[in-house]
């Protein structure tokens, strides 16, 4: 079963200068599968991701979630479908100085209106899945870069994401850091069955992925498994 598919999938970025950041890309994502996504920068890995994970619209071509071709709904239906089905990290963790670890794990579930002890117990048990469960009442500025990118995989597993999306997640780690992150995204592949797709720059994180495609010009020029 493909949680994702892209069919001829153009992107189209309409301002003073036209920019083409994708041309008629196919691309299926079994349930299951680790990816990577490497290219040079400006080859439209970024835009790749962001139609993967919903956030934007392709210009032509159609992106099916779960077999349901997404292009068709609204805006609103289209959040709920993000929401249930992915989660993201990002290259800066993304998390909210002002909150406590375990507050910022929780965030998701608070947006879907779980209650306040179940919230609770989902993220200790995600944090404890990345090995923080001890640094639940910490602030981010607290913790090691390592340990915050932790922290952002452990509030995308919270929600229990069919897929994580994840955007140079190594990119502001150290080696040692990175490779603890990438042995996380690992584990939780092999054992809760979550989908990984990684942009990278990376070859050594890119590894850990079972395909690798490349990507360069907006097109899908090369894939190894
Ligand atoms: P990458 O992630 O590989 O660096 P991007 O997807 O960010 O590549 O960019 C692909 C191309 O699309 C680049 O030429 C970039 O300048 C352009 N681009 C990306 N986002 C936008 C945008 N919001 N508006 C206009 N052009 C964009
Ligand atoms: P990365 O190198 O991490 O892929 P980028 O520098 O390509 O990041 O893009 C950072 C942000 O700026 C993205 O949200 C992207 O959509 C936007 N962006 C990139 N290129 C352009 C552009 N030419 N015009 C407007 N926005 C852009």
């Amino acid at each position: 079963m493909n949680v994702e598919k892209l069919e001829n999938v153009t992107k189209v970025y309409e301002g003073s200068v036209k920019t083409v950041a994708l041309k008629e890309i196919n691309l299926a994502i079994e349930e299951g599968e680790f990816l990577a996504i490497l290219g040079p920068s400006g080859s439209g890995k970024s835009t790749l991701l962001s139609i993967l994970g919903v956030l934007d619209r392709p210009s032509k071509g159609k992106v099916y979630i779960y077999e349901k071709d997404i292009t068709l709904l609204s805006d609103s239906e289209i959040s709920k479908i993000r929401n249930e089905y992915i989660g993201f990290v990002f290259q800066n963790f993304n998390l909210i100085p002002r909150l406590s670890i375990l507050q910022n794990v929780e965030l998701p579930l608070v947006a879907r209106g779980v209650p306040k002890k179940k919230r609770e117990e989902i993220a200790l048990a995600s944090l404890k899945l990345v090995g923080l469960d001890g640094l639940a009442s910490k602030k981010p500025s607290e913790l090691s870069g390592g340990q915050q990118q932790r922290v952002a995989i452990a509030r995308a597993l919270a929600q229990n994401p069919k897929i994580i999306l994840a955007d140079e997640p190594t990119g502001n780690l150290d080696s040692f850091n990175a490779k603890i992150v990438m042995d996380i995204f690992k584990r939780v592949n092999e054992e809760l069955k979550t989908t990984i797709v990684v942009v990278t720059h990376d070859k050594e994180v890119a590894s850990y992925a079972r395909r690798r495609i490349y990507i360069k010009d907006g097109k899908i020029v090369g894939e190894e498994s």
